[in-house]
């Protein structure tokens, strides 16, 4: 579903990406773990083209997302993308934050967008709260709203760049099932976070990164309970 070869990535002088390769298999989660400042974001950024690669390739669902000939609004559409920010609206409802994307992106009615709308919302359990302004909202409901917004518009791969860091620890639960559900209903998922507990429970399989490489990866029965790289060994000595 998603294959980027040699992905390297220069800010200026900076080389933030260092030849990263990352190929995920259609219904697969691959969970990506690292250092602050390792190039996490960038890599995530870099498989919906919000930034371009230097060099390399990606390929998301057979189409290569770096040949000019590419219709990118197409082709993004096909890739789902929920940050730590949530950034709705807020003089919008659940509803209408989730509707919008349907009718800016896909054109669709409105009587269309929102009954798709309502179902992106009750798959992530916030059906009753449809009406509410994303203020009357918590951080974790608003956070499943982004989630229903990108779900909504039916993706065939979603990204999460750490979903739950913006939230108060006793919201994170519910956004992690709403993640867990998804994963059970077959969407192909690079999910980058902290939240090991959830990696070790729902991860296919886990990347370790530093200073714009793939260290080491593998299931996450063996990069937590056996990492083989000392660099692992100290990430996850100091996260966990
Ligand atoms: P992570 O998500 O793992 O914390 P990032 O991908 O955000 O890491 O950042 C990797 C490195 O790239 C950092 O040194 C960061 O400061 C730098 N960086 C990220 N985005 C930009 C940008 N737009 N311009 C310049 N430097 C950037
Ligand atoms: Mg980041």
């Amino acid at each position: 579903m998603v294959e980027a070869r040699g992905i390297h990535k220069h800010f200026g002088p900076l080389h933030v990406l260092r030849g990263v390769d990352l190929v995920v298999a259609e219904r697969e989660l691959v969970f990506v773990i690292g250092p602050s400042g390792s190039g996490k974001s960038t890599l995530l950024r870099c498989l919906n083209r919000l930034e371009e690669p230097s060099s390399g390739s990606v390929m998301v669902d057979g189409i290569d997302l770096l040949d000019r000939r590419t219709d990118l609004n197409a082709a993004r559409q096909r890739i789902g993308m929920v940050f730590q920010s949530f950034n709705l609206y807020p003089h919008m409802t659940a509803l209408g934050n989730v509707a919008l994307a349907l009718r800016k992106v896909q054109g669709k009615a409105r009587a269309e967008a929102e009954a798709r709308a309502m179902a992106a919302l009750e798959r992530v359990h916030l059906a009753d709260r449809a009406g509410h302004y994303p203020g009357q909202l918590s951080g974790g409901q608003q956070q499943r709203v982004a989630i229903a917004r990108a779900i909504a518009l039916e993706p065939r791969v979603m990204l999460f760049d750490e979903p739950t860091s913006a939230l108060d620890p006793e919201l994170v639960g519910g956004v992690l099932q709403a993640m867990r559900e998804l994963r059970e209903g077959g969407m192909t998922m690079v999910v980058v976070s902290h939240e090991m507990g959830f990696a070790r429970a729902a991860a296919d399989r886990v990347v370790f990164m530093a200073d714009g490489a793939v260290v080491e990866e593998g299931p996450p029965a063996q990069v937590f309970g056996a990492p083989r790289e000392a660099r692992t060994r100290a990430f996850l000595g100091q996260v966990e």
